[in-house]
């Protein structure tokens, strides 16, 4: 069974074709600039195969998906012979709210419910939808297409955990608490943690941490999401890439009077300009920091201390909330990647036993425990894999499994 997994922003498109007897990416790339231009990457893993990597004309999503079969199925750059091979598609949509906690075939019900979400995800629902009617109009109403949501993941928080403190009706009229996302990775590399351990999911307590240009960190019992520092939306929790994290609402009252900005640019700085870049005035980019640090410039170094501090003191409370931890897992840009981040982190796990083996905090790119074997509660890097779950979803429903 071979499916596409797709990934639709409001200007881009990512996908890859994923073989399911093998697990394996057959193809995968990047439609860019849709709209306003266009540019496709199109790499094959399979055979021989050279990477296609123009600009080309992508006026509308139904475009890139049009270019990206041809692609596919092209005797240059092509890994199936056509478009029939393609069993099924998995689409990655960002916001389901309420109304899903695990992953469904789309018909025109979802469709529906998919839209009624978009209130909480202005940007990436439509995108998402957009790219579903994409897909329709290019491949036809035959092939089976699923709706993999980032929040699913999230729905069995309990609800002390993920009501806001604030009148009760706004819970109940508007819909208004934590949703949390980044559910797809946290819950693969949490499925991968026990997999590793040989131990049953459901017998383990786990705190993952996905670390990259957005981050959050989700606390895992028994195999089900229990708390997540995201909130109604992904600006919540750790300071990030460029987002501010967590932020007393009455600084937002004096910077706005003070520089006379409405809410929209109020919340532009909190997105875009803030986080470890607002900080340091140097770059979002962890590997900048790090370098910038490290010739001794103290803003760079104070966001980089801030990150580690609020990475570790939101993993602690999760560990209250769980009544302890059997792992600590790392994951995405910069907790994949970052060793010095994760031993900045770790640094404050003393009282948790854990350990850190240096020369294991060096490997990158592969499944990793980076404790020492003697830790007593254990640390791995885990190199997340959201298409391989949003795959394996779709497969499943497909297949009525
Ligand atoms: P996104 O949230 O956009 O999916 P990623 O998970 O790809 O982001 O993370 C991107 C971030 O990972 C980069 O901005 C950079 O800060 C960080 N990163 C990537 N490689 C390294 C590295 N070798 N060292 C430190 N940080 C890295």
């Amino acid at each position: 069974m071979k499916i596409l997994v797709i990934n639709a922003g409001s200007s881009s498109l990512k996908y890859q074709l994923i073989d399911m007897e093998t697990e394996s990416v057959m193809a995968k790339g990047l439609c860019e600039r849709i709209g306003i231009g266009g540019h496709l990457k199109h790499t094959p893993l399979v055979g021989d195969k050279p990477v296609y990597n123009e600009d080309i004309n992508l006026p509308t999503h139904a475009e890139a998906i049009a270019a990206v079969i041809d692609k596919l199925t092209s005797a240059e750059y092509g890994v199936v012979g056509s478009m029939k091979e393609i069993d099924a598609v998995g689409h990655r949509v960002v916001h389901g709210g309420e109304k899903f906690a695990c992953s469904v075939l789309i018909d025109n019900a979802v469709m529906e419910a998919i839209a009624q979400c978009t209130p909480f995800a202005p940007l990436h629902n439509p995108a998402n939808i957009t790219g579903i009617l994409a897909c329709r109009e290019v491949m036809g109403n035959d092939v089976p297409m699923v709706a993999v949501f980032d929040t699913a993941f999230h729905q069995t928080m309990p609800k002390k955990a993920y009501m806001y403190a604030l009148p009760y009706d706004y819970y109940q009229e508007d819909g208004i608490r934590r949703y949390g996302f980044h559910g797809t990775s946290h819950k693969y590399v949490t499925a991968r943690c026990a997999e590793i351990m040989g131990k049953p999911i459901e017998e383990l307590k786990l705190v993952s941490c996905h670390l990259g240009n957005g981050s959050s960190i989700c606390a895992v019992a028994n195999g089900k999401s229990v708390d997540t520092s995201m909130g109604f939306t992904p600006l919540a929790g750790l300071p990030m890439g460029t987002r501010s994290g967590d932020l007393d609402p009455g600084a937002m009252q004096f910077i706005m009077n003070k520089h006379h900005l409405a809410i929209d640019e109020m919340l532009n700085v909190l997105n875009k300009k803030s986080g470890v870049d607002g900080v340091s005035g140097v770059s979002s980019d962890f590997r900048d920091l790090d370098s910038a640090a490290g010739e001794g410039n103290e803003r760079a170094r104070l966001a980089l201390d801030m990150f580690a501090y609020w990475v570790a003191k939101t993993a602690g409370s999760y560990v209250t909330a769980m009544n302890g931890t059997d792992a600590i897992i790392f994951t995405a840009g910069v907790g994949e990647n970052s060793g010095d981040t994760r031993k900045a982190i770790c640094d404050y796990f003393g009282y948790l036993g854990v350990t850190i083996d240096a020369e294991a905090n060096k490997k990158r790119g592969e499944d990793v425990m980076i404790s020492t074997p003697d830790s007593k509660v254990k640390v791995f890097v885990i190199p997340t894999n959201e298409e391989l779950v949003i795959a394996r979803d779709t497969r499943d429903i497909v297949c009525g499994k």
